[in-house]
């Protein structure tokens, strides 16, 4: 984002998930089984200043069809992560980074390897967004002319007609990648055009910048309560293997983070939070009543930037 996130850094992590899951689906989704096994990779260190050597992403298959980028932190201090979610007709990513990076190139690589194993051709690709900020849109420009290909605007305005939301920000909607749906759930508060990606196939949800192991910055507060407790009851009513935010900032001790800023964090949280985290910020957020201070929870931090 924009405030000073800083990074790099080890963690470690490493979870199996049971081949069939059930998940509770409710209202229009009926219970399914999660078709697809995952494994977490433990470290997503992202290196220190020096790019001597280092890729510019750490990428890694979390399974056959779905892929996980760290940007690494000797290109920008914010050392996001991006995802790559491959359905039969077409591949999704969430953010397009901070810059400064060749991300089109990893992303070929990666899909030409995807067809390869899959005897296609090529697959149509769409660049979506976690939120606006600079450090998950600034590679954008690198796919404009990048052929079969479209990138989604980044107002809400153009996240709602793209994803096909009627009421912002409380409907949800889905996109259809091909025997692949993924849920879209706009959480503004972050941003204004912030969204979440739900993956049925594997229970993974991408949770942007509005929550992850760091500094949570809340611009509208009301917003992002409401998008929390949105957040909240969508995971009591579906089955979520990960959350998966954007960045880590939070270090492996409990309650403390890397300063604002930090390039190099060998000693960084994991990457996934749970269910738990979940539901202890959407206490501590009720716990404020509309007056959010900022609050330093074991994994994170509640961090509004307005009164
Ligand atoms: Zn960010």
């Amino acid at each position: 984002m924009i405030w000073t996130r800083r990074n790099s850094g080890l963690r470690t992590f490493s979870t199996v998930v049971p081949l069939i899951v059930m998940a509770s689906c409710r209202a229009a989704n009926r219970p399914q089984p999660l078709a697809e096994p995952s494994s977490l990779s433990e470290s997503w260190y992202a290196g220190g200043s020096s790019c001597a050597g280092t890729p510019g992403f750490r990428a890694r298959a979390y399974n056959d069809d779905f892929f996980i980028l760290r940007q690494a932190a000797c290109t920008n201090f914010e050392k996001p992560f991006l995802y790559l979610v491959i359905g039969r007709d077409k591949a999704l990513l969430f953010d397009s980074g901070a810059g400064g990076v060749d991300v089109v190139g990893q992303v070929d690589s990666l899909l030409r390897g995807w067809a390869a194993r899959h005897g296609r051709s090529s697959i149509d690709l769409v660049v979506a967004h976690s939120h606006a900020h600079g450090d998950h849109v600034a590679g954008d420009s690198q796919f404009v002319r990048r052929p079969a290909t479209t990138v989604v605007g980044r107002d809400t305005a153009s996240v709602r007609a793209f994803f096909g939301v009627t009421r912002w920000p409380t409907d949800a909607s889905i996109i259809d990648l091909g025997g692949r749906v993924l849920d879209v759930l706009p959480i503004p508060g972050h941003q204004p055009a912030s969204i979440a990606l739900y993956d049925r196939r594997t229970g993974l949800l991408l949770t942007g910048d509005t929550f992850y192991p760091g500094r949570l910055y809340v611009r509208d507060t009301a917003a992002f309560a409401r998008s929390i407790a949105r957040l909240a009851e969508f995971a009591r009513t579906h089955t979520v293997t990960h959350f998966l935010g954007a960045h880590v900032e939070n270090t492996r001790t409990p309650f403390r983070d890397y300063p604002q800023g930090t390039v190099d964090q060998p000693d960084e949280h994991g990457l996934a939070l749970t269910n738990a985290q979940l539901f202890e910020l959407d206490s501590a957020v009720r716990t404020m009543r509309g007056r959010m201070v900022r609050t330093v929870l074991r994994d994170l931090t509640v961090w509004p930037l307005s009164p």
